[in-house]
């Protein structure tokens, strides 16, 4: 079948679902992924035809593409940053307000190490609770090459993802397998972390109707959602950890849910924090608080 054939069947069956850029997008990716053509090749080589075996893949992204299974679960791969990232169903697909909380160390860390340069003096220790798919700890590790990263999950399958993904970026995280739930088991004394980050579970089960399909029906429900009656589970168990193994002028940096800025606030008010700070993301949204130890 003429490759140009397959796009416009993309468009028939997916039309319904999707506008038409995002579909011109899911296609071009596939041919990309699958048989390394160019999104140019169509311009250049307008009647070029495929063979079965070329095309099986295709229709079978187009069949996932139905059910509103996300195109990186599909391909298995994810863009954070400047990164390109393994994924599949056992860890949440990076978002890029996720981009927008790893940007805000990189910029805060970046502005302190012109002034005292403490970068240079000892490596700083940066923990991320929850990692997935390692994102934010690999980003870190990237930018920050003087930084010494670990990383922790409740899933095992997790840290298998988070694990390669390191390593095919060329970076050295200390994963650690802990439910920061039920960490009575408690962790090593050394070391103190200089920052911890996570992106922890916060949307509550009353806002599931709120989300989409291809969320809903394929992300992992345990990185996601929290107790209606208590949504503020991981924040808690986080500054509980924070208040043993963040170093005196530690940091913590959140994801938040978007509905409880003040209340997540309030929160870190009330335990030993100061200079609390709540940051929208790019649609508006409260969506990063940022906290120094006082
Ligand atoms: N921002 C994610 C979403 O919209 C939720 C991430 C999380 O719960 N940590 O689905």
């Amino acid at each position: 079948m003429q490759l140009k054939e397959i796009k416009n069947i993309f468009h028939k069956e997916l039309g319904g679902i999707y506008p038409k850029e995002e579909i011109d997008s899911f296609f071009y990716s596939c041919i990309e992924h699958y048989l390394k053509l160019e999104r140019f090749v169509l311009a250049v080589q307008p009647g070029l035809t495929l063979i079965k075996k070329e095309e099986q893949p295709l229709f079978e992204a187009l069949a996932e593409l139905k059910l509103e299974k996300p195109i990186q679960y599909i391909l298995g791969t994810a863009h954070f940053m400047d990164l390109e990232l393994q994924v599949n169903e056992n860890v949440l697909i990076p978002r890029p307000e996720t981009e927008e909380l790893v940007q805000w160390i990189l910029d805060t860390e970046r502005s302190q190490s012109v002034i005292s340069t403490p970068l240079n003096d000892r490596s700083l220790h940066i923990l991320d609770i929850g990692t997935g798919s390692g994102c934010i700890a690999i980003a870190l590790a990237k930018n920050l090459p003087n930084a010494k990263v670990y990383a922790l999950d409740v899933s095992k399958v997790a840290l298998e993802v988070a694990q390669k993904n390191a390593q095919a970026n060329g970076v050295d995280i200390t994963f650690l397998h802990q439910d920061i739930l039920n960490n009575e088991r408690g962790f090593p004394s050394e070391p103190i972390f200089d920052i911890i980050v996570s992106n922890p579970p916060y949307v509550r089960e009353l806002e599931k109707n709120q989300i989409h399909k291809n969320v809903k029906d394929f992300e992992p429900h345990t990185a996601l959602f929290v107790p209606d009656e208590d949504p503020m589970l991981f924040y808690r168990a986080i500054i509980d950890f924070a208040e043993k193994y963040l170093s005196e002028k530690g940091k913590l940096y959140f994801e938040i849910n978007q509905y409880l800025g003040e209340e997540t606030k309030e929160l870190f008010r009330t335990r030993s924090f100061s200079e609390i700070e709540l940051r929208k993301d790019m649609f508006g949204n409260d969506r990063m608080l940022k906290a120094d130890r006082k």
